[in-house]
């Protein structure tokens, strides 16, 4: 009989990385979207190391993915693990592959979730060891830890403040990210956002880059405190406020949500579906990284939640976090005021949970958990999108759980339109004519409720063209218009208008 010889598993760990060799080693990073990426880049910077991003992942990426891993994970798993190998190649091949694995080092999120988040760095390992790469050094920076310093080895030294450095980077880029996309489907002069958000985010790399340093617990109230970086979103605001719009071209207006790794990159892990959207006519809706770390904080503070009153301190944990996430959420709308209140708020934790709760259990905790069901409801009865686009990966666990709890949903509210994309990678046309197809017929409702929207004021198109002409601060791009009864920008603006005009609306 044939005897097989079994390797047993093994956690990753990898060679430490000193402090002695920071300026001569990169750390190399990617997979979120370009602005957030280019703040992080300028943070690892600010802390003294050399930072470069990965390109964008192709499908080129995920073909390598597939060969060098496993055949059969998740889609975001196969095109982040080619996207490194191939990377990691290139530049063994320019510089060969010794000297690779001494001048460039890979920082990765880690998690302890129960989908393949807390195994990317094993697919990672197991695509550069079958690519003749395996002495390559990754280093996880964990979600849960403020201070990782002891965990990183002292060449990364992710400490407090950089870590801080980069939760802040967030928060600015999800809310330029976010008035972007509020602005660009409405630009008079093609381009001219791009060119807004080009120079806003090289602005926020210099203001990150050159961030005063503060020693760990003092850059905590620094960052609370500091009119740094309101200062800085004002004069994004301000180059804004330089782009003219036209909101009376009707859109329907459509909500990213799906996968952490889908509905944050853009490119082609999602079939560009945030470009090909606005292209189709709509306006988007991205999915904020701040949402999901709120959610986060609400995942983790739901177990103290249950064993208060059981367990020794757990309502004292459970205050502290909730004074901890109450923190959080202040500090965002502080960042968001300063741009004009006009990116969109963070949803409530709790109000999502609410909304999940009758179709799936606030304690699952993979992938989005219950936040994908709470989002599409909570986007559907608060008025904010004419649809959902759900961006769900192959081969993903938690997410096949979350679709088939949104086929309860749909039994009870068959009037959302909800557009599920199993997203393969290489099978773009099957899940964008798909969403075509639903979004046809968001249009149709966007449509619809602008004209019911003229039809309650009593004005024509024309009416409210002309006294939008005759008040030119309302073409601004940082123009506020508030949201009212309809979901869609156009509808919001002739309801608008009408109270100016002292018409019902
Ligand atoms: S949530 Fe799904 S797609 Fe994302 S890492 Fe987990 S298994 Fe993969």
């Amino acid at each position: 009989m044939a005897t097989a010889t079994t390797e047993h598993y093994r956690a990753y760990s990898p060679k430490p990385f000193t402090r002695a060799e920071r300026d001569s080693v990169t750390v190399v990073f990617g997979g979120l979207h370009w602005r957030v990426e280019r703040v992080i880049q300028a943070v690892l910077e600010n802390g003294g190391n050399k930072a470069e991003v990965l390109p964008v992942a192709t499908k080129e990426d995920l073909l390598t993915g597939r060969e060098v891993a496993d055949i059969g994970q998740c889609c975001p798993t196969s095109f982040t693990t080619g996207n490194l190998v191939n990377f990691i190649k290139k530049k063994s091949d320019e510089l060969g592959a010794e000297e690779v694995t001494k001048k460039y080092v890979y920082l990765t999120a880690g998690s302890c979730g129960a989908c393949r988040f807390g195994q990317y760095h094993q697919s990672y390992e197991l695509g550069l060891r079958n690519s003749g790469l395996g002495a390559f050094r990754m280093f996880l920076l964990a979600q849960d830890q403020l201070d990782q310093k002891a965990a990183m080895g002292d060449g990364l030294d992710l400490n407090l403040p950089m870590t801080l450095g980069c939760l802040w980077g967030i928060f600015c880029t999800d809310l330029v990210q976010d008035l972007e996309y509020q602005v660009r489907p409405y630009e008079v002069g093609p381009g001219q956002t791009d060119a807004v958000v080009k120079e806003s985010v090289e602005y926020l790399y210099e203001m990150f880059r050159n961030r005063p340093r503060r020693d760990s617990w003092r850059s905590i109230t620094w960052h609370l405190t500091s009119s740094y970086f309101t200062k800085a979103l004002r004069e994004i605001h301000r180059k804004f406020s330089a782009i003219e719009v036209d909101r009376l071209r009707v859109k329907p207006t459509v909500k990213i949500t799906g996968e952490f790794y889908l509905q944050t990159v853009e490119g082609d892990p999602n079939y560009n579906i945030h470009r090909w959207l606005e292209a189709e006519g709509a306006e988007v809706y991205p999915a904020a990284i701040a949402v999901w770390m709120d959610y986060l904080l609400r995942l983790g503070l739901q177990r103290f939640e249950d064993y208060s009153g059981i367990e020794r301190g757990a309502r004292l944990k459970l205050g502290a976090g909730r004074v901890a996430q109450a923190i959080y959420r202040w500090n965002y709308a502080r960042l968001r005021r300063a741009m004009g209140d006009l990116p969109h708020e963070l949803p409530n934790q709790f109000e999502l949970r609410r909304l999940a709760a009758p179709y799936f259990n606030s304690r699952l905790d993979g992938g989005e958990g219950d936040m994908l069901v709470g989002k599409a409801l909570w986007s559907y009865q608060r008025k904010k999108a004419h649809m959902i686009c759900e961006l769900s990966p192959y081969s993903c666990m938690p997410n096949t759980m979350s679709i088939g709890a949104m086929a309860g949903v749909l039994g009870k509210y068959p009037e959302i339109l909800y557009a599920p994309l199993e997203i393969k990678g290489d099978a773009e046309v099957h899940a964008l004519s798909r969403c075509q197809m639903i979004l046809t017929e968001a249009k149709k409702r966007a449509q619809k409720e602008f004209d019911e929207a003229l039809a309650a004021a009593g004005l024509s198109l024309e009416g409210v063209r002309a006294y939008v002409d005759k008040h030119p601060e309302m073409k601004r791009a940082t123009y506020r218009v508030p949201h009212g009864d309809a979901v869609g920008t156009a509808a919001n603006l002739v309801h608008h208008v009408a109270q100016r005009l002292g018409r019902r609306g």
